[in-house]
């Protein structure tokens, strides 16, 4: 997709700048190069002759069109060392960016329904997660993700089947997300599995308002009791839920290359993210799923920036909700948004 070129200055400083991701699904960082080297690894066939034919292949229409090939992609995860290589390449590439601090999104649904052991796909992300926190010095969460396509009581099984796992990665594993095709699927089919999570402690966020109406984060809001939206740019559209979601500073985990890709928006440049952000909305910058939307999180703080203009300050509070809305510990939020402070006067 055409993009101004990049100020290298710009994407610098921006590097510089210690930031979290909140909105990230970890197979959609699976890069064809890894997908030809675990399908090979575990003689899963794919229906691709080169690693070119899968890149050619990303040219979606809609959520859906995506979702088909993410899922097929996803079949050459099938050992703990596969999900721990795949979380470890993008937790690089997140050092890389200047994040300091990862929530990842997985979908064991997609793996278990294909024989995939759930404890299979935990132990390798945990690893790698661990491994990047003593490493990299990158911390991390895990945010277990419901596919809304299939049932509740799917979702029910695949929580009984996580729960007995929990004390192991009390470390990582924090939250419940829920992602999948958005229309036709609203929050309020899963509420009496997120009423279960919330009483089980866990903190809660689900996609809404990505293709759905903003009756969806209304409902996610109100019924999924939900701590942040994903995405949450059809949020504009009721002016009365925006008043809501800016004065209780519930944060948009917005994903503009992502966005730019599904064909939410046309061009870049007709985001709502700058309206969202100047009107007072807690909006966030994230990558959703960089492998298969060409950009990862520093991409999509460059391209946004360049397409909508945004100012060095607005960059900075953009950087600073990412670390205030994650799920860190206050004392880790107030050291790294002092370290904010410092970064974004260089330069
Ligand atoms: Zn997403």
């Amino acid at each position: 997709m055409p993009q101004a070129p990049c100020d290298p200055a710009l994407r610098e400083w921006l590097r510089a700048l210690p930031k979290a991701e909140l909105h990230l699904h970890i197979e959609g960082t699976l890069e064809p190069e890894l997908m030809f080297e675990l399908a090979g690894r575990n003689k899963v066939p794919l229906p691709y002759a080169s690693v070119d034919a899968v890149r050619a292949a990303y040219r979606f229409t809609d959520l859906q069109s995506f979702l088909d090939l993410y899922y097929a992609g996803a079949s050459v995860l099938v050992t703990e060392q596969d999900f721990h290589d795949l979380a470890m390449a993008y937790l690089r590439r997140a050092r890389d960016d200047g994040l300091v601090h990862v929530e990842i999104m997985f979908d064991p649904q997609t793996h278990t329904h294909r024989g995939i052991a759930i404890g299979t796909v935990f132990a390798g992300l945990a690893s790698a997660l661990r491994e990047a926190r003593d490493t990299l010095g990158i911390s991390g969460r895990l945010l277990l993700s419901f596919l809304r396509h299939l049932s509740e009581e799917d979702a029910f099984a695949t929580l009984d089947a996580a729960l007995p796992l929990r004390e192991a990665y009390a470390d990582l594993w924090v939250g419940i997300g829920l992602d999948s095709s958005e229309k036709g699927n609203p929050p309020e089919k899963f509420a009496r599995v997120y009423a279960r999570c919330a009483e089980l402690g866990f903190r809660l966020v689900a996609h809404a308002g990505e293709e759905g109406p903003a009756a969806y984060v209304r409902e996610a809001l109100e019924t999924l009791k939900v701590a942040r939206i994903d995405h949450g740019v059809r949020s504009s559209d009721d002016p009365a839920l925006l008043q809501t979601l800016i004065q209780r500073r519930i944060p948009l985990t917005v994903c503009p290359l992502s966005n730019l890709k599904l064909g939410v928006v046309r061009d870049l440049s007709e985001h709502n993210l700058a309206r969202l952000l100047r009107a007072g909305a807690m909006v966030t910058i994230n990558a959703d799923d960089p492998a298969y939307f060409g950009g990862y999180a520093l991409d999509n703080y460059v391209a946004s920036a360049q397409a909508l203009d945004l100012s060095r300050d607005e960059l900075v509070t953009l950087a600073a909700n990412s670390l205030q809305a994650s799920f860190l510990p206050a004392a880790d939020k107030t050291r790294w948004l002092d370290q904010l402070a410092v970064a974004a006067s260089r330069g």
